[in-house]
């Protein structure tokens, strides 16, 4: 199935607003196996729309439009997508009501020109809006899928991943299955991973290969279609398989994972415990690792000590030492995490003391992170970092290296 999207509007032309509706739609059709061939960005001008949509029905099975379906007079899209196809839209009784309903309960009147929000086509699905007064609409003529829904996101977003899913996943060929398999990766750049799988993004057909980074993570969405599950398994295992030779040593996850989770299924299957000490991070890894349900097994508690004194009062470290080496350095670190673990009785303390920025401390640059990493019985470690960015990035990805480090 070929697809392609149109983002309707002139604040898009203008530079005002960027077009992330078009972005979030091809992941998603992606990740139903709906191949995206074209993105179009088009004003709230009838002609121009009309154009756009002729070019459209002559090259796609499904066309998805976003915007253009409020109130006013600029917003057209339904309008035009009626006029090219030559039907005539018809009163949609249940969205009437519901945008009566809606006004009402605000004490509102409905405003005459909100009517034509109600106008769907003939023979078509209506998809319900509970967010807006706009439903979405969608009609198929002469074997080409016409989806047109709202531009606000708040609409946009539930719309989509609610009534408009089960209808794209109705429309597809139903003889086949779709599988997804997600890579999680930390330590290593989206453009370095890439390039050390390039030959394979090259010549990637089934399963397809997704490349994303956010947050200091990249991941790799491998998608397959095949008539059954098992099947589709059999193509993702050996490319699978392969990127982890290749890049395995940065793999920390599949799936739903996050670092959090992993590290602490981990620590739980050892039946370890772990304490942590945190200057820069605040509390981040502590929060991390409390978002788990089931993190208590695991995790007796953690110390933020941002002061020299607290170092020293909380976690024992020397107050020479801190003088000597300065708090953000090896052995304050080590100091820290070793502290941490002995108080708390666990069985790893981990520590982290760094300059987050944005101005240097105690003469040292900003980013350099220093992470402590103690274990019961063996010789405490301690890794140098230097990340670059904002004071929460550094903060953020400090905190995710504790836990990945954690795991090697
Ligand atoms: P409205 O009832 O608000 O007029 P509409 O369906 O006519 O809704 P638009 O007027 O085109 O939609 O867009 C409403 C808002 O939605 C825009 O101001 C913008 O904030 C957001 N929006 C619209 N299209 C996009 C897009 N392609 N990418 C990102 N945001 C968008
Ligand atoms: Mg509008």
């Amino acid at each position: 199935m070929r697809a392609e999207l149109v983002a309707v509007g002139t604040e898009l032309l203008l530079g005002q607003i960027v077009d992330t509706h078009s972005a979030y739609l091809s992941r998603f059709l992606s990740e139903l196996g709906i191949d995206v061939y074209y993105h179009t960005s088009v004003g709230d001008n009838r002609e121009r729309l009309k154009d756009v949509i002729r070019t459209a029905q002559s090259r796609s099975d499904l066309v998805l439009f976003t915007g253009g379906l409020g109130p006013t007079e600029d917003d057209l899209t339904k309008e035009a997508v009626a006029d090219v196809l030559g039907l005539e839209l018809i009163v949609h009784p249940p969205s009437v009501q519901a945008m009566e309903t809606l006004f009402t309960k605000r004490g509102l009147e409905v405003p005459p020109s909100n009517y034509k929000q109600a106008l769907v086509f003939p023979g078509g699905t209506v998809f319900s809006n509970p967010n807006g007064t706009a439903p979405g609409v969608a009609v198929t003529h002469e074997r080409t899928t016409y989806i047109l829904l709202p531009g606000p996101p708040v609409e946009l977003y539930p719309m989509v991943e609610n009534e408009v899913r089960v209808f794209l996943e109705r429309l597809r060929p139903s003889n086949e299955v779709l599988l997804s398999h997600v890579l999680r990766f930390f330590g290593i750049g989206e453009s370095h991973l890439v390039e050390r799988i390039a030959p394979m993004i090259r010549d990637q057909a089934n399963p397809t290969i997704a490349p994303l980074s956010k947050e200091g993570e990249v991941t790799v969405r491998l998608t397959a279609k095949a008539p059954d599950h098992e099947r589709a398994w059999t193509l993702i295992r050996p490319v699978k398989d392969t990127i982890v030779d290749e890049v395995g040593q940065h793999l920390y996850g599949v799936d739903d994972d996050t670092l959090e989770v992993v590290v602490i299924r981990a620590l739980a299957e050892k039946g370890n415990t772990l304490a942590v000490a945190e200057s820069c991070t605040g509390g981040l890894i502590a929060r991390m690792l409390t978002s788990v349900p089931g993190a208590g097994s695991v995790f007796p508690g953690g110390v933020v000590t941002y002061s020299d004194e607290a170092k020293h009062e909380w976690l024992g470290v020397s107050k020479e030492q801190i003088e000597t080496d300065g708090a953000i350095s090896e052995s304050v670190a080590r100091s820290m995490a070793k502290g941490a673990m002995d108080r708390l009785d666990a069985d790893w303390g981990i520590s982290v003391t760094g300059v987050a920025g944005p101005d240097p401390a105690e003469g040292k640059p900003v980013g350099l992170v220093y992470l402590g990493i103690a274990e019961k019985g063996r010789q405490t470690s301690v890794h140098r970092l230097s990340l670059r960015g904002s004071r929460e990035k550094i903060q953020i990805w400090a905190a995710k290296h504790a836990l990945f480090i954690l795991l090697e």
